[in-house]
């Protein structure tokens, strides 16, 4: 096992700090700020450090939120949580909460795709989590694995369509053509099955302090 750890893990995670800190300079430069952690934990114990007492809290569709347990502990924290993931929620009150996260003091979500040069890249199917990550809450945090920084604007695009967007067609139960072949087939993947409807680059912020990039030094999401 420790030998494992040394010619496996180690020289991923040292290669996942690397990037992790290219990135955050470049979005700096952005105007964005980022920190990297090591371990998802200790990215979700930040970000819990980062959310005011009874603060309205939206969410963004996230599996690295949930997968990472952030989710969880936000349930259980004195705050305001929009929480559309709620067992037995109406489509009604989904509905609502979408539109009052707009208002939100802070979007919890995560990034599609982060490029090495500092750009955020997401697509949405209902437009929801763009909207409020580009205009809205007045603090964004977006935890984001490793696994999503990638090298150019081009293979944000190509993660997006065929390795986010399968298995997220696959767990919404849309059937789509990657959810079938495990690749996109735009030309034949029409509404209401379609899930890439609102493809957003934010390439930069006018709002010091706004949008927060929490990188963990390991996978997380699709
Ligand atoms: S456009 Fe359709 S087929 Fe292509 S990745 Fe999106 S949902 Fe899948």
């Amino acid at each position: 096992m420790e030998e494992l750890a040394e010619i496996y893990w180690k020289p991923l995670h040292h290669i996942a700090e690397r990037k992790s800190h290219q990135v955050i300079a470049r979005l700096e430069r952005r105007g964005m700020h980022g920190v990297f952690f090591d371990t998802a934990a200790r990215a979700v114990d930040h970000i819990v450090g980062q959310i005011p007492v009874n603060a309205v809290v939206a969410l963004g569709g996230s599996m690295s939120v949930s997968q990472s347990g952030l989710l969880d502990i936000l349930r259980r924290m004195p705050i305001q949580l929009l929480d559309r993931y709620r067992p037995g929620i109406s489509a009604e009150e989904a509905q609502e909460m979408r539109m009052a996260a707009m208002h939100a003091d802070v979007m919890i979500a995560s990034c599609n795709a982060v490029t090495a040069d500092g750009r955020l890249v997401n697509e949405d199917g209902v437009g929801n989590r763009v909207s409020g990550m580009i205009f809205g809450p007045a603090q964004v945090i977006l935890l984001v694995g490793v696994n999503k920084i990638v090298a150019s604007l081009e293979e944000a695009i190509s993660r997006i369509k065929n390795v986010a967007a399968p298995p997220n067609c696959v767990r919404l139960g849309h059937r789509t053509p990657c959810a079938e072949t495990g690749f996109c087939d735009d030309e034949h993947c029409l509404p209401p099955e379609r899930i890439c409807c609102q493809l957003t680059v934010i390439e930069a912020n006018r709002f010091p302090g706004r949008i927060t990039v929490v990188f963990a030094g390991e996978a997380l999401g699709f």
